[in-house]
């Protein structure tokens, strides 16, 4: 008897493939199919926006240039739409620092032109199960300490009685970090934990984020996130 198609196991996976270039975007399309994903396709900025209409997308699969236009500008559109969507970006701009940029620019992962379906495959595939996750973690809890509030549910973070907004990466930096006060993260363990790439350790992305991030969550208050040099960071009393 043959294996059930994947899809009777579970729910598929519902895969946006953003693509101008209609070879590669059928190529990707057939790869993903034949793995029981389901995909819808966009060739153009404006074909993405009008598809996360139907809304409902557990992964986007972005090239990066869409004729002219650099598609990481639809990121903050795509993650309105679609919240838990993992979004991995595609692109033949592949030097480390087009990679932090896109990453910086709120996208889950990175990978160049060209690249192998079956590393595609992997890393949406994990991408999927981190998003399955963090959604189970977060049915039922509340991280707090101190005067700081995070309500995993609804991704609402307080000090006291103020609401502080903050980005997606900010929001998972500060959720790993008060999880465990006191735990000293390394620059590498949190680019893995909440970017989830290659480790690219010469590149600032992690100090960036946490400086916009305690700036949001520490001002004119106790200071919550502490730097050790050489160390990392951690959450908590100094
Ligand atoms: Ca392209």
């Amino acid at each position: 008897m043959r294996n059930p198609p994947p899809s009777i196991i579970g729910p598929p996976m519902k895969v946006l493939v953003v693509e101008d270039e209609k070879k590669v975007r059928s190529f990707i399309v057939q790869a993903l199919s034949g793995e029981g994903m389901v995909c819808d396709e966009a060739a153009t900025v404006e074909e993405l926006l009008a598809s996360l209409g139907s809304g409902g997308y557990d992964l986007v699969v972005l090239d990066r240039l869409l004729g002219s236009e650099d598609s990481l500008g639809s990121i903050p559109e795509i993650r309105r739409a679609c919240p838990s969507a993992g979004i991995l970006v595609l692109s033949a701009l592949s030097e480390v620092d087009e990679k932090v940029r896109g990453l910086c620019q709120g996208a889950d992962d990175y990978l160049g032109k060209p690249f192998h379906v079956s590393e595609l495959i992997a890393r949406l595939r994990a991408l999927y199960r981190r998003g399955q996750t963090s959604e189970k973690g977060a049915k039922d809890t509340e991280i707090s300490y101190g005067d700081l509030r995070i309500d995993l549910e609804t991704q609402r973070v307080f000090r006291g009685e103020s609401r502080i907004e903050l980005t997606g990466k900010e929001f998972k930096i500060l959720c790993l970090l008060a999880r465990h006060p006191g735990r000293v993260f390394s620059k590498a363990k949190i680019l893995d934990e909440v970017w989830d790439i290659n480790h690219y350790p010469e590149s600032n992305v992690v100090e960036v984020t946490i400086a916009n991030l305690r700036a949001k969550i520490e001002r004119g208050r106790e200071p919550l996130i502490h730097s050790r040099r050489g160390a990392g960071y951690w959450l908590g009393e100094e």
